[in-house]
């Protein structure tokens, strides 16, 4: 992995005939406490001194952070979020995470996972919701074992018996009551997990991120999800995609360096 972003690096700048600064989207985070990575889902990661390898490997400081909060940066800037307060950004790919920004800025704190939304329980689970699947951050029912790709598939697999991908299964339901039952759940698991981030924090717009965030239904259907379960008289939730498409969360990582967004709460060396 490293080796690669050298070789990366090196060649973004022999294009460019410049020396720059490296913003790097990464799973999980750096911990304040250790200086290495932490809830990872490329689980290889995990306590590895990642920051400190591609900063030794590139000869500079390098600036590194979660993919939701890099995404999150991205959007607010100039993006679906530009000129909102408060946006909740949130990855639904392999895994999935979240990010709050509120005045322009990432909302993180002492420990680094603040937006950690995937490994919160599903909230108003069902009695065949529960305990849930088992996650590999070692507890249950997480946010990321019903959201993510590979959690729709496995969903779907434990309905029907079919091994199908995300992609496969949205490509489907238009024609096949099984896959559209499944994508139904998601939705339906998908808003109440919005729900309460909604009721938290109440953000101006939540903006999708990741390989799912393509599927169309979920900015035609998600509001009716997840208002049923806000805590205030007739509420409205904008969900919107995200104005960078799949290389948001790259221009993201770039903007690591805007001191005024990011700043101080970045791991820096
Ligand atoms: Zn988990």
């Amino acid at each position: 992995v490293i080796a690669t972003i050298a070789e990366l690096v090196g060649e973004l700048e022999r294009t460019a005939g410049a020396t720059a600064s490296v913003g790097v989207s990464m799973p999980g985070s750096i911990s304040a406490a250790t200086g290495l990575v932490q809830n990872a889902n490329s689980t290889m990661l995990n306590d590895r001194p990642f920051g400190r390898d591609v900063e030794a490997a590139l000869g500079r400081p390098v600036r590194l952070a979660n993919d939701a909060h890099c995404l999150a940066l991205s959007e607010s800037a100039d993006g679906s979020g530009a000129g909102v307060e408060s946006m909740f950004a949130v990855i639904l790919g392999t895994g999935c995470g979240g990010s709050l920004i509120f005045g322009g800025r990432i909302v993180d704190g002492p420990n680094r996972c603040g937006g950690e939304w995937g490994h919160v329980p599903l909230p108003w689970a069902g009695s065949d919701e529960m305990p849930g699947p088992d996650c590999w951050c070692g507890r249950h029912g997480c946010l990321e074992t019903w959201l993510a790709g590979p959690a729709l598939s496995r969903d779907h697999a434990r309905a029907t018996q079919e091994e199908l991908s995300a992609a496969q299964i949205a490509a489907r339901a238009a024609h096949d009551d099984g896959a559209r039952a499944s994508l139904d759940r998601h939705l339906s698991r998908l808003g109440r997990g919005l729900a309460m981030v909604v009721n938290l924090v109440d953000p101006g717009v939540i903006v999708l991120g990741g390989g799912l965030s393509n599927m169309p239904h979920l900015y035609e259907r998600l509001p009716a999800a997840i208002e049923p379960f806000i805590f205030a008289a007739r509420p409205t939730v904008r969900i919107l995609p995200p104005s960078h498409g799949d290389a948001s969360g790259v221009r993201g990582a770039a903007r690591l360096w805007d001191d005024a967004r990011w700043g101080s709460s970045s791991w820096q060396g």
